[in-house]
């Protein structure tokens, strides 16, 4: 029962690592002496890219040449031995060199697991690609998720070219119902193979909300006493604006004394470093990892080299408190844009329209009083009042029932755009509730 197979997707037990990744690991056995003529990597003094340099908090970075060529080449060893989930050294899973600094990040802000020797990390293209891989390393056809209702519409497109279950759980402005979930659970667990749970604990996308700690206990103690895995999409960590930042599923799990760790993490850079920069990370046991490694060999190869790079460099000039800094003035900045929505919705909205505040993340979630449901008014009459917002159906796990809700994103838009989106908004309301 200690290990995860029963877990396993048809496709993740079917794949075999590479034979080249074996010969790789003979060539670096072997040393310097041994004559490789397997490998298939270009050869770099064609590469026609000869320095790469960038700004940081005012400061000039210039990568070293060795960087830089590991940087322009297929994922490598570099020089830092990291970990390696079968004692190859294996890059798939991302650069030694960057794998370090996550892991600082998880030590730091995730807790100290004693059972650190069994977690792993695998770097994706961004977490979708990373949630891409965990969820169809685990899931067969018909098999059962419990997710957030509403949940994050790129999650359904991942679940339903796999043809899971998807089971929906309510949620509200302390994140998944854990009496809905326990509920769920017990309706459904005759008839699926119930296998995970997956929520976002922070700062949720659409509802901005924040699972409270007492949910977080229920949840994990729902998932142990009916053998689920958790998967915890956290890519709004670092955006919680009020209050302390609540210990994550991760670390309750794997700082608790169950030897059977439940929970797989999916963190991302996107929101605190950069989207376009592709990076997200999966960490969890080693043994579901090494399945995500298999599905990178044939999907990407690897996340790219010269973006681990240049966020490994950013990571040796910042250290944990550059990085602490930084995300502190980010929290702070869409702190202020989530307080002004609020401020702009509280003034044009008043009565005809309810919300949480958000505790994290970048959307208010609105639900408008007396409209049963607004994919006319957001999709058709809003658009011709130039204001572009999401119907709640667009998040509901199903999508054709009426939904009263709307999404409304605060991070882009300057303060004189929300305000006036919000005002467009309430005449477009009211017009509606006239008719
Ligand atoms: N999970 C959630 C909840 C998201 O909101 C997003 C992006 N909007 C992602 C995952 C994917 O983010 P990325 O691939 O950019 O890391």
């Amino acid at each position: 029962m200690n290990s995860y197979e029963r877990f396993f997707s048809r496709a993740a037990l079917a794949r075999k690592p590479s034979p080249i990744r074996v010969l790789t690991k003979i060539q670096m056995a072997s040393g310097p002496e041994m004559i490789s003529l397997a490998g298939g990597m270009p050869n770099g003094a064609m590469f026609p890219i000869s320095g790469l340099t960038m700004q940081v908090d005012g400061c000039e970075i210039q990568l070293s040449q060795a960087q830089l060529a590991t940087a322009l080449q297929y994922s490598r060893v570099d020089g830092t031995k990291f970990c390696a989930s079968d004692g190859i050294i294996n890059t798939s899973l991302g650069l030694p060199s960057f794998l370090h600094h996550l892991n600082s990040i998880r030590t730091q802000y995730h807790g100290q697991s004693s059972f650190s020797e069994n977690i792993d990390t695998c770097v994706s293209t961004g977490s979708q690609n990373g949630l891409e891989m965990l969820l169809g390393s685990l899931l067969n056809e018909g098999d059962g998720i419990l997710t957030d209702d509403p949940m994050y519409p790129g999650t359904k497109a991942i679940l339903r070219p796999l043809g899971a279950s998807i089971i929906p759980i309510k949620t509200d402005g302390d994140g998944m119902d854990t009496n809905d979930l326990e509920a769920q659970i017990n309706r459904y667990k005759d008839s699926h193979k119930l296998k995970v749970i997956m929520t976002v604990a922070n700062g949720g996308n659409p509802t901005g909300s924040t699972l409270s700690l007492e949910r977080r206990h229920r949840l994990l103690q729902l998932a142990h006493e009916n053998d689920l895995l958790v998967v915890e999409d956290d890519p709004y960590y670092f955006l919680q604006f009020d209050g302390e930042q609540l210990p994550s599923l991760f670390e309750l799990d794997w700082n608790s004394s169950n030897s059977f760790k439940r929970v797989i993490r999916s963190d991302s850079f996107s929101k605190i470093i950069s989207a376009g920069i592709r990076i997200g990370w999966i960490t969890g046991p080693k043994e579901v990892i090494g399945k995500l490694e298999l599905a990178t060999q044939c999907s990407t190869l690897h996340c790219p080299s010269i973006t681990q790079v240049i966020c490994a460099e950013l990571f040796n000039k910042w250290g944990m408190e550059g990085f602490a800094e930084h995300i502190a003035k980010v929290k702070d900045f869409y702190r202020n844009r989530r307080n002004f929505l609020v401020a702009a919705a509280e003034k044009h909205l008043g009565d005809l329209a309810e919300w949480d505040v958000p505790k994290g993340g970048l959307f208010l979630w609105i639900k408008l009083k007396g409209i049963d449901d607004t994919s006319a008014l957001i999709e058709q009459k809003a658009r011709k009042a130039n204001v572009l917002l999401c119907p709640g159906s667009y998040f509901a796990v199903d999508e054709n029932a009426p939904n009263s809700y709307c999404r409304v994103a605060f991070s882009v838009a300057s303060e004189e755009q929300m305000d006036e989106a919000m005002r467009r908004l309430a005449e477009l309301i009211k017009t509606e509730l006239e008719n």
